[in-house]
């Protein structure tokens, strides 16, 4: 059965490339006790149907992550591109082989497989155990739409700087992390939302990511009753910065659990 929507959306990590705190920085956010100004690199759980959890991106700190939202059960990886904060963490995908004792499916753009057999040549060109010694994992191409845990999985192409990278629409929701531009046809494909996830780096701009100004008219462009920004800089103090924000806009923060 196809279900109009994802059950839930957890995030894992809502930071940049450094996460906040950044090693060595005293600013306001770095020093804050506020826990949604800690941020780990960027990452998301899809319950397409109950159950079937879809993890979006391996960060280098998904051992972390996944220990604090007690997450014992991935059933599919969706990788958005190869950049390190977004698939570093890869190796730790063994303990799911175990648990589930099976190889894991993941999912990217041709571009992204190979990049990723390249960084992790040890796992693909090891003779050492597969999901004890290294990860078990099954790399699929993403040519176009697909169905996966029960919902289609529509890939979004999105601009990041001179790179073009995959988003993803899963029924009324969409994850677009690591974005600076997103062409017409892309946009034409974001309509109807119940809920947006978009890159928003900090207020300056930046070559390769929205600023918060350029996230919030591009979240207003297309329209999803609520939106939700990730991928956030030391720059951006989650309380002060929410209170700034147009109604249904708000900075994710790790741990954050959408239902839908
Ligand atoms: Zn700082
Ligand atoms: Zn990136
Ligand atoms: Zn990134």
């Amino acid at each position: 059965m196809l279900h109009s929507t994802p059950v839930r959306v957890r995030f894992l990590g809502t930071g940049t490339s450094h996460g906040v705190p950044m090693i060595g920085c005293d600013c306001a956010v770095c020093t804050s006790t506020d826990p949604r100004d800690t941020r780990s690199r960027p990452s998301i759980v899809i319950e397409t149907s109950p159950g079937f959890h879809v993890l979006v991106d391996t960060t280098p700190d998904l051992r972390s992550q996944a220990l604090r939202e007690d997450l014992r059960r991935v059933d599919a990886i969706l990788f958005t591109h190869a950049h390190a904060d977004h698939v570093m963490g890869l190796d730790e995908i063994r303990r799911y082989n175990h648990l589930l004792k099976a190889p894991m499916p993941a999912f990217a753009h041709e571009t992204t497989i190979r990049e990723i057999r390249r960084a992790f040549a040890y796992i693909f060109e090891s003779d050492a155990p597969k999901g004890g010694g290294v990860p078990d994992l099954r790399l699929f191409p993403i040519v176009g739409p697909f169905c996966l845990g029960g919902q289609d999985v529509q890939p979004v192409p999105i601009r990041h700087g001179p790179w073009q990278i995959l988003g993803f629409r899963v029924g009324r929701f969409a994850y677009l992390t690591d974005c600076n531009g997103i062409p017409d046809a892309s946009l034409a494909m974001l309509h109807g939302l119940d809920c947006l996830v978009l890159d928003a780096l900090r207020r300056r701009p930046h070559p390769t990511h929205f600023s918060l100004d350029e996230a919030v008219v591009m979240a207003r462009r297309i329209g999803a009753a609520r939106t939700f920004f990730t991928h956030i800089a030391h720059d951006l103090g989650h309380a002060e910065t929410c209170a700034q924000l147009p109604n249904g806009m708000a900075l994710a923060y790790d741990g954050l659990s959408l239902e839908m």
